[in-house]
């Protein structure tokens, strides 16, 4: 790629982050919003053009293509958020290198990353991944099993609770973000709701969103999700 077309390229990521910034500033909300640039697929350039604009938060969805970024960006003062599926032979390494990990579901994969957090980093944040609209294809847990696994997770050592995710079904997505914020609201110790994408941040914000995802209104459009 030659310099004209970095610049470009520059020019677009800064261009997109300030666009989702006005976006969210835009919606009334009692909240803080902390917005998360989704960079799967996305390259340590293109990580960097995002950086150099002033964003500081960095979701990944895959652990093997996510490692590389992260080691290269030591020190520099990302925040990393791992958002994807969790296999529990991978859990020491996310547990290392990451700060939050929005995609916890089982009691058996936050023992694990609490077990294995090295404590000089101090705590691991985590989310529970709620399936809120009870889909088949989608992990997380059903509503009616929080309870138990947030009293179990908020014993562990090492990591620390700090709300729920979810991914809904783009059709319906307002009832479900407003499912999620009164599930929240049961829990006074816990702050942290991460929703809204691309999409539908708006709607999510609205609803007590504090953390929102955001890929492809940043970056551009994917190859592969
Ligand atoms: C890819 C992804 C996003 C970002 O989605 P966009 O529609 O590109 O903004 C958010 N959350 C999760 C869990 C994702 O996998």
């Amino acid at each position: 790629m030659g310099p004209f077309l970095m610049r470009k390229q520059f020019l677009m990521i800064s261009d997109n982050l300030k666009q989702v910034n006005s976006r969210i500033d835009s919606i009334q909300s009692d909240q803080n919003v902390q917005l998360i640039a989704v960079s799967k697929t996305r390259s340590v350039s293109e990580i960097q053009e995002a950086f150099d604009s002033g964003q500081k938060h960095f979701g990944e969805n895959y652990l093997q293509e996510s490692l590389e970024k992260v080691r290269h960006f030591k020190g520099s003062g990302l925040v990393w958020h791992f958002i994807g599926p969790i296999q529990s032979n991978k859990t020491a390494s996310i547990a290392e290198n990451f700060d939050w990990v929005h995609s916890v579901d089982r009691v058996k994969i936050a023992k694990r990353m609490s077990d294995q957090r090295n404590p000089n980093l101090g705590k691991l944040n985590i989310l529970v991944q709620v399936n809120v609209d009870k889909e088949e294809t989608k992990s997380g847990v059903l509503i009616e099993q929080v309870d138990e696994i947030v009293s179990e997770i908020m014993s562990l050592p090492h990591i620390c609770l700090r709300g729920f995710m979810c991914i809904p079904k783009p059709e319906n997505s307002s009832d479900s973000f407003s499912v999620m914020k009164k599930l929240i609201s049961k829990y006074p110790s816990l702050d942290t709701l991460s929703m809204g994408m691309s999409s539908d941040l708006e709607i999510a914000i609205e609803n007590g969103a504090n953390l929102v995802r955001v890929g492809t209104d940043i970056f551009g459009q994917r190859s592969y999700n």
